[in-house]
């Protein structure tokens, strides 16, 4: 009978930790590769939780079930933010959106002949007139 009770509690702890393993491999999968579009950062995003750990402490220690009901709530408001500015909308690296935003910030207007030419080019591909100190 106690080989019983301790076989049913090994495995549910092992079920636990397998489960919280696959959560945190997915949640490293969706904080990496991202893509800021509001400060233009590109990397790993960090987690962010909403709500604050002192209240849902003070919930569980004094009223066990709003306890359990916000910390369901807090767990599934998990997002990926910007570390840089906080923003909660980022995107992938690789999708289309990213692309094109990162190809725009890398590139410039040529104030001569009004093409686009590489934010970093200091003489025009297209007039040749030079663009040093010129911010476009
Ligand atoms: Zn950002
Ligand atoms: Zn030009």
């Amino acid at each position: 009978m106690y080989a019983f009770i301790v076989f049913a509690l090994v495995a549910v702890l092992v079920i636990l930790i397998i489960s919280i393993s696959a959560k945190n491999a997915a949640w490293e999968k969706k904080l990496s590769g991202k893509y800021c579009p509001q400060c233009g950062y590109r990397g790993k995003m960090v987690k962010k939780i909403r709500g604050s750990g002192a209240v849902e402490l003070l919930l569980w220690f004094f009223f066990l079930v709003p306890g359990l009901i916000y910390s369901a709530w807090r767990g599934s408001n998990q997002y990926a933010a910007c570390p840089k500015c906080g923003s909660r909308d980022v995107i992938p690296v690789e999708s289309e959106k990213a692309k094109q935003a990162i190809e725009s910030k890398q590139q410039k207007k040529c104030p001569y002949c009004a093409e686009m030419i590489k934010s970093e080019a200091k003489i025009c591909r297209f007039c040749g007139k030079e663009l040093s100190g010129c911010k476009v």
